[in-house]
């Protein structure tokens, strides 16, 4: 909504990259530096800091709140998992849900969050939501960290066609005294330092209109006594639903057991045509044949060190290549993959063929000319 706005007094005040941007790098920035793991934004509207959050590797779980579930339903379609997350599943696990509902509401799905954010909010709330807040966000959810940005007001008379407030649904707008001696009521009321800071910078000799966008970063005191705390809020749940997506994740057996396989069945298949172009290259010699020789590339430098070091040296009998499976978990992405040698064998148990002792991958070569 407020985007719309902005594009309005670019015109004489041009900030950039827009005042949105820099909000919504403000949190990026923020959570690159504490790295939570799960991140909540309230008055998600169209979801689009949830959208640009999801790429940050630390975030496990996101979750957008917003009162009008028509805003967020309509893109966010865009935060599903693409074809490339199936193709690469990550190491991380994240999950981003969206729920309709109101920030004066508590509701249980909204405990145990490490950042909240509330990026151009407070100013749309009623009186009696704006009252209601402190409690649910810093007393009911009471996450780690708190960012809540605003208007400041004492920037308008900079921004042109700016008459009362800067949006029409606006209920009200701070200058920075009002929302400093508001947040650290807040703060003070609940246990939290605040900082204030923002993003939008007045023009030279304008300084003490301060920032355009004001922004209070809240930092919890003390540690939560962790699952306990939570149980001793019970609540209903009064927020629906009205979006999931559980990305695809190594976490999960399922996305590992393919992504080993697919990791075994390439490495294995690699060892083997440099076997055998080894052979073409020594043909009958009996001493070389059959052998791995290292070569000048990286790839069988490796594996020659770890034939001569280990005595896990790949080998043909007859119209069978065998590329024992110790080799193969040697290889730094399937060794990180599985984590163990056992692990490696039951994730392939059945899917790849192995010598009748279970030691090694083996391919037919009868009908293969290299
Ligand atoms: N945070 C977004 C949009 C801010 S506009 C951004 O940075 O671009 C404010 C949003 O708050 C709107 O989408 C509005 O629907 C939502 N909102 C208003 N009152 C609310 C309430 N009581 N609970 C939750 N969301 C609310």
């Amino acid at each position: 909504m407020d985007k719309n706005f902005q594009e309005e007094f670019t015109q004489i005040i041009k900030f950039k990259p827009p005042l949105y941007k820099q909000r919504h790098q403000f949190i990026k920035d923020l959570v690159e530096k504490y790295r939570p793991k799960k991140v909540a934004d309230l008055g998600c509207a169209d979801c689009s800091l949830l959208r640009m959050l999801k790429f940050c590797s630390c975030i496990e779980v996101l979750a957008g709140l917003d009162i009008c579930a028509n805003v967020m339903k309509e893109k966010m379609h865009t935060l599903s998992p693409l074809p490339v997350d199936y193709l690469q599943p990550s190491e991380r696990s994240l999950t981003v849900t969206l729920h309709h509902g109101s920030v004066a509401h508590k509701d249980p799905c909204m405990l145990g969050f490490d950042l909240v954010t509330c990026i151009e909010l407070i100013e749309h709330l009623e009186e009696p939501e704006l009252k209601k807040f402190p409690e649910v966000v810093f007393g009911f959810m009471a996450p780690s960290i708190v960012v809540i940005s605003t208007p400041n007001s004492e920037f308008n008379p900079l921004l042109p066609g700016v008459m009362l407030y800067r949006h029409p649904d606006h209920k009200f707008e701070w200058n920075q005294a009002q929302f400093q001696s508001w947040a650290l009521e807040t703060a003070r009321c609940y246990d939290y330092s605040v900082e204030f800071t923002g993003v939008g910078h007045p023009p030279t000799g304008m300084e003490k209109a301060g920032f355009c966008t004001q922004i209070g970063v809240f930092v919890r005191k003390y540690p939560q006594a962790g699952e306990s705390v939570q149980s001793e809020k019970p609540t209903e749940a009064v927020y629906k639903t009205v979006f999931k997506a559980v990305y695809p994740s190594l976490k999960d057996e399922k996305y590992l057991q393919n992504a080993v396989i697919s990791e075994v069945i390439f490495t294995a298949q690699i060892i083997k045509h440099r076997l055998m172009s080894k052979r073409e290259e020594y043909g009958d010699d009996p001493e070389r044949k059959s052998k791995f020789q290292p070569s000048m590339d990286c790839f069988s430098d490796y594996l020659g060190k770890l034939v001569v070091e280990k005595n896990m040296e790949p080998f043909i009998s007859g119209n069978e290549v065998y590329i024992p499976l110790a080799t193969i978990f040697s290889f730094p992405k399937v060794n990180r993959l599985c984590g163990t040698f056992e692990k490696l064998c039951k994730l392939i148990a059945g899917k790849v063929t192995l010598s009748s002792d279970g030691s090694a991958v083996m391919f037919n070569i009868e009908n293969e000319e290299n």
